[in-house]
């Protein structure tokens, strides 16, 4: 576990992702951004996002019918690459 109080840089999950196809950083700092906002389930690679970076698994993209729940825009089109970095640690 982590400290309960102080700074935790170093220790930190934090993990910046930039990419070559567009400057994408994410922050990471709480292992429940992991789990697909949509189904609950711990998201395993292929992960999508719409155009406004909602994300959702693979299932999920399909269940919508690629139309995201969040804000309409399509989804399943565009892969999420950062989030699937991380959850392949
Ligand atoms: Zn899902
Ligand atoms: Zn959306």
């Amino acid at each position: 576990m982590l400290p309960a109080s102080g700074d935790v840089a170093e220790n930190s999950v934090t993990d910046v992702v930039s990419n070559a196809s567009g400057a994408l950083s994410v922050v990471f700092t709480d292992p429940d951004v992991l789990d697909c906002p949509i189904c609950l389930e711990p998201l395993r690679a292929p992960v999508f996002q719409c155009d406004n970076g909602h994300i959702a698994c693979n299932s999920c993209c399909s269940k919508v019918k690629r139309k995201c729940p969040s804000c309409c825009m399509p989804i399943g089109y565009n892969r999420c690459r950062a989030i699937e970095k991380v959850i392949h640690v």
